[in-house]
């Protein structure tokens, strides 16, 4: 077996364990193998041991992956969304992770009616209101989810957070919770059914499903540890 096999199998195991816990069926659970700063084989592998869900957080090096690998993959964008890059984000991507402005998605809205597509978003909300990090603060989100919910193009599946850096997966949860009960506020303020979450990686994933997580997004407990930084929020 592979490094790569072994770990998802490890990772696959934690969350039916987590799920367990939290009596949530397995298949509620979305892994999103997170492949940034890995080469093509390791995708290839992971996909060779059933991973069909990868996300990458910088388009430049996504495409010439997207492009190499089998057309059956789905891949999720887990970076900063840039205006200019909108366009070919929507065409290269399932889904799109980090929406953050009632102008980002109303610009998104209009690019995809132009290309006759509808993709699917989760809206990122800074949760910890840390000033170094992209996402909604909760109360703007509060203000602009009306007008999102107009945008005809959008299918918004839910909330996504990266969680301010604490000691242990054990302080993440607070924040888990806080996502959780902000959606379930919007939902019932707003008559909607927003059901995905989007929390969780390699370090906190088994807290975030225990939390209601949907889709987790798992890099290095997969594919071990990242050599060099991207420039982003996280390296
Ligand atoms: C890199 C990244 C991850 C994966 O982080 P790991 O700690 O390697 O699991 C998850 N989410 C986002 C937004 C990322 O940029």
């Amino acid at each position: 077996m592979s490094e790569i096999e072994n770990n998802l199998s490890i990772v696959r195991n934690e969350i039916a364990a987590a799920c367990q816990r939290a009596s949530r069926d397995v298949n509620s659970v979305n892994l999103i193998a997170v492949s940034k700063t890995f080469p093509d084989e390791a995708v290839r592998e992971a996909f060779h041991a059933g991973q069909i869900l990868f996300g990458e957080s910088k388009i430049q090096e996504a495409e010439p992956k997207i492009f190499n690998l089998p057309g059956n993959l789905q891949w999720h964008f887990i970076g900063r969304v840039q205006r200019n890059k909108v366009r070919k984000l929507i065409q290269l991507f399932d889904v799109i992770h980090a929406i953050d402005s009632l102008r980002l998605a109303t610009y998104t809205n209009e690019i995809a009616k132009e290309l006759g597509i509808f993709p699917k978003i989760f809206l990122q909300v800074n949760i910890g209101e840390e000033n170094s990090k992209g996402g909604y603060d909760p109360n703007t989100l509060r203000l602009e989810m009306e007008d999102l919910l107009k945008l005809p193009q959008l299918e918004i599946l839910g909330l996504m957070c990266i969680p301010p850096l604490g000691p242990d997966a054990e302080a993440a949860r607070t924040w888990f919770i806080a996502l959780r009960q902000l959606q379930e506020s919007l939902e019932i303020e707003f008559n909607v059914r927003i059901p995905a979450l989007s929390m969780g990686m390699s370090g906190d994933f088994e807290v975030a499903i225990e939390e209601g997580a949907t889709h987790v997004r798992v890099g290095s407990a997969i594919f071990g540890n990242r050599s060099y930084r991207v420039d982003g929020e996280l390296g």
